[in-house]
């Protein structure tokens, strides 16, 4: 990951020069949590930076502030807009795009309601999430101790900045135990996915991914893989799966804006198959970084493309 300090952060409106963009200490989501976010990445498109799925992350962003009653103060089309700015005005192609929405700085307590809702937008350089072997040779990877938050705790389906305590947890275990990433389940044990990620399955020609059920969050990657892999011919089954499907696994893999499409080698110190990329898994990778990377069609219209004309 690199930060470029010379660049510039949207806040409400406003380019702030990089360093410049602060929120005061005692804003109420410093601590409460109260925050949502997205998580975006644009790729170089044949030398034009081209963003996936903007307009249903920009989506995903509102849903996530209205299950807390956090009403962002810009539409979704200024949002969208505004995305496509920032990318322009720092340079960018390929990137990684971060907006998000927080409750500021007005009153302190529980309550959120006294808070004013601020949003800001940052973009940076950020290279292969679980490293570039990783999307080749694939992750090892450890089933946590922790469970993911139980529905009737914190909502998985917004992606609350609060969320992310429990995967930090995950991922602090997962770093002791020398793994790549933690898996999560969830709180009846069944499979539900990694601190930033969601997985796949295959077995026996089928694949699988946990269903809304099992506290995920709603991937826009794993949409698109759904997607991918019917047009390869094959339904996915979005279902509850017990924790010994993982070693049983033909294939496993992950999915997210991050980590894009990661293969999985092991579970646990167990190697899946053969321990290394399944064909299934490489023939959606390919699917995936060919739209992307326009290669192939982009028969979905999953990119918004970015010029010059959206530096206002
Ligand atoms: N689950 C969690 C907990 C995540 O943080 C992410 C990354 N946003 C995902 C799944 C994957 O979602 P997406 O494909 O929309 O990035």
């Amino acid at each position: 990951m690199t930060w470029d300090e010379n660049g510039k952060i949207w806040m409400d409106g406003e380019f702030i020069d990089w360093k410049d963009a602060n929120i005061h200490v005692l804003s109420h989501v410093v601590h409460y949590g109260s925050s949502i976010f997205e998580g975006i990445r644009s790729y170089d498109s044949n030398g034009k930076a081209a963003v996936f799925r903007l307009k249903d992350h920009v989506k995903r962003l509102f849903e996530s502030g209205k299950i807390y009653k956090m009403e962002i103060q810009h539409s979704e089309s200024e949002i969208f807009e505004a995305i496509k700015e920032t990318i322009a005005i720092n340079d960018l192609k390929e990137c990684y795009i971060r907006p998000i929405s927080y409750r500021g700085y007005g009153q302190l307590g529980v309550n959120p309601l006294t808070s004013p809702v601020k949003t800001a937008i940052a973009v940076w350089s950020w290279g292969k999430y679980l490293g570039d072997d990783g999307l080749e040779n694939g992750v090892n990877v450890g089933v946590s101790s922790w469970r993911r938050m139980a529905p009737n705790t914190l909502p998985s389906m917004s992606k609350a900045g609060a969320n992310y305590m429990n995967s930090q947890l995950a991922k602090l275990e997962a770093i002791e135990n020398n793994y790549d990433e933690a898996l999560l389940l969830d709180s009846e044990s069944y499979l539900s996915e990694g601190s930033g990620e969601n997985i796949f399955l295959i077995k026996d020609d089928e694949i699988y991914t946990p269903s809304i059920s099992s506290a995920i969050l709603r991937g826009i990657t794993r949409d698109s893989v759904i997607k991918l892999a019917n047009d390869l011919g094959y339904e996915v089954r979005e279902e509850k799966i017990p924790r010994e499907m993982l070693y049983l696994a033909d294939e496993l893999f992950f999915t997210g804006t991050a980590a894009e499409v990661t293969p999985i080698r092991s579970v646990d110190g167990i190697e899946i198959a053969t321990g290394k990329r399944g064909p299934i898994t490489k023939k959606i990778q390919d699917e995936f970084f060919n739209i992307v990377e326009g290669k192939s069609e982009d028969k979905y219209n999953w990119l918004t493309y970015i010029d010059d004309s959206d530096k206002k």
